[in-house]
């Protein structure tokens, strides 16, 4: 035993550890000293016996579990602040099984000027935690060790904390639908073992199908996540399979204050990577603030949606939909509105993304249906005018129920005229070769529904859209209003004269002022819709806007 060249200080402090420990040379990893537990998980008669027949701490690894070890060992760093290390290995017994460890090391310098390892092992017991498909730690076992590690992160004097990062591998299940389920497995496998490389030192765990959190040691860890990600890609070898990944560093604050909860920060995590799971240009993205409003919105949603329904707070709004050629209103856009008692007014893109993501939009969307229905009826039987009114339909309703069915329901309770009704259908709702879609959109029509498509000029697959579907109307989308160049003038002209060649209608969104209005009236776009006529507006405050501003047509 080399321990003449250790402090008998070292080992008796060390003697408080309670579990198996051992020290190492810094210069080559050799065995300084190991302590009885160690011997005896390791299964050798004595501490000699042991180091005699592994002379290095290596020989006691799996080879395959010493790559990640190695590069740790190598890192030349030494002085009072030197941060522990992380290691997970299977160690090599004296009878040939093998057994799990994780633990921590630290570099340290002897009074005698020798640099050593001191290294802290326990023995995963907990075999049944661990993932049988990646060999990463199980979720019951990161949670513990993370908490461990944290409780150490609020001890330490440095104000640098643990990473906590959350990974998931966007469209894993097309890749299992096309290769197999045993390609899939493959996948995490190489995922797994792809985190493991570039991190070395890292809590790892895999908590479901395709989703790893981690606890890193590293300040900026965008780095190795590129470099993972970019090896996994060419793994893969299909771009829209890839790995994304959402970052928390944590600040003093709140690791005090929530320093346990290491499952918070995995949230936290998780929602920074979803928020660029559609995002083909981004790898990972960094938690902040707004992405918690985010999930206080959707909890606020989620637990309030239903009981807003029944108390009537989710209204149509209606904004005027007024003809270029007399200027005079032609029809009206149902719009959802929530206003909640304390909340007050929420707008629909605080609740409709949610509503989408858990396929309850079908809700929202019969009941404006119904509520517009009720509310034009209402107006029949007052033998005041009415006007058609355009609902909305998201593709889930298409992909969930049948919204066909559902509006001739409403016909024949509310019994009204079909071309009252116009449906609008978002051109980010279609993709290529939608059989679906296009037989629904027929549908209507024969009918005798009107149907828009809406937003047109938003997605990348406009002209497609056009023609591969039969609509009557396209809306073409307000961001061609907000740009005033020669280019965006010749690009409206050309969209209106291709819409018109096509025997389509016309109407353009989002127009604010004269100048625009003048501008669309002047190269032919029929209608016009926009804060220039009317915002949305309750039905009550439709009727007086509209007598205001002189938009009924006398004849009405
Ligand atoms: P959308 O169907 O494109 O509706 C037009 C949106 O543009 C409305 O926002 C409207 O208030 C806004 N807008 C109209 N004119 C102007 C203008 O001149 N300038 C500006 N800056 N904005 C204007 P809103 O009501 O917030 O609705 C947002 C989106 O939410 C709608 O876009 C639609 O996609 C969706 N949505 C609203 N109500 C429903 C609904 O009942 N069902 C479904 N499925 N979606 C709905
Ligand atoms: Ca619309
Ligand atoms: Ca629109």
């Amino acid at each position: 035993m080399k321990a003449h060249i250790i402090d008998e200080r070292i080992i008796e402090l060390n003697s408080l550890f309670p579990g198996a420990f051992c020290l190492l040379s810094k210069d080559d990893e050799s065995f300084l000293y190991v302590n009885e537990q160690l011997v005896e998980l390791a299964g050798y008669g004595s501490p000699e016996e042991m180091m005699k027949r592994n002379p290095d701490f290596r020989d006691i690894v799996l080879p395959e579990d010493y790559h990640p070890l190695e590069e740790i060992f190598s890192r030349n760093e030494i002085d009072a602040v030197t941060r522990t290390k992380q290691l997970h290995f299977r160690m090599k017994r004296s009878d040939d099984t093998l057994l799990l460890m994780d633990g921590v090391m630290k570099a340290y310098r002897l009074q005698s000027g020798h640099n050593i390892w001191m290294v802290y092992l326990i023995p995963i017991h907990a075999a049944s935690d661990r993932d049988p498909v990646t060999g990463l730690m199980g979720p019951e076992t990161f949670y513990k060790e993370a908490r461990k590690v944290r409780i150490s992160d609020s001890l330490t004097e440095i104000n640098t904390f643990h990473t906590s990062i959350y990974f998931n591998i966007s469209n894993f299940k097309l890749y299992n639908t096309c290769h197999g389920r045993e390609a899939g497995d493959l996948l995490l496998k190489k995922t797994a073992s792809l985190l493991r490389t570039y991190f070395p030192t890292a809590l790892i765990t895999r908590l479901t199908a395709d989703n790893f959190a981690m606890l890193s040691m590293k300040n900026d860890p965008k780095e190795a996540i590129e470099c993972v990600s970019y090896q996994l890609k060419s793994y893969i070898g299909d771009p829209s399979i890839a790995l994304k990944a959402g970052i928390v560093y944590p600040t003093r604050e709140i690791t005090d204050s929530s320093m346990n909860n290491i499952s918070h920060f995995t949230d936290l995590a998780h929602l920074a990577c979803e928020s660029i799971k559609n995002d083909a240009s981004r790898t990972w993205a960094v938690y902040d603030d707004s992405m918690g409003n985010r999930v206080n919105n959707r909890n606020f949603v989620m637990s309030n949606f239903e009981i807003a329904l029944k108390k009537g707070h989710i209204v149509p709004y209606f904004q005027p939909v007024v003809n270029t050629v007399d200027g005079k209103l032609c029809s009206a856009e149902a719009l959802a509105r929530w206003i909640d008692p304390d909340r007050g007014m929420i707008s629909p893109a605080n609740f409709i993304p949610f509503l989408e993501e858990a396929r309850m939009i079908p809700r929202l969307d019969y009941h404006i249906v119904r509520e517009t229905a009720r509310i034009i009826r209402e107006r029949v039987d007052q033998k005041l005018p009415v006007i058609p009114c355009s609902v909305n339909f998201s593709r889930v309703d298409f992909d969930m129920g049948d919204p066909f069915l559902f509006m001739e329901g409403i016909i024949r309770e509310f019994d009204l005229p079909r071309y009252l009704f116009h449906i609008e259908i978002t051109e980010s709702a279609l993709t290529q070769d939608d059989e679906l879609l296009r037989h629904q959109i027929d549908r209507f029509r024969e009918a005798g529904y009107e149907v828009w498509l809406d937003d047109f000029g938003s997605g990348y697959s406009s002209l497609h859209v056009l023609q591969n579907f039969n609509f009557d109307e396209i809306k073409i989308d307000m961001a061609f209003q907000r740009t005033k160049t020669e280019k965006s003038r010749a690009l409206l002209s050309s969209i209106i004269a291709l819409a018109k060649n096509m025997g389509l209608h016309t109407l353009a969104e989002g127009v604010e002022t004269k100048e625009q209005a003048d501008f669309l009236k002047s190269i032919g776009c029929e209608k016009i819709q926009g804060y220039y006529y009317g915002k949305p507006m309750d039905k009550e405050t439709f009727l007086i806007h509209c007598n205001e501003k002189e938009l009924y047509r006398r004849a009405e």
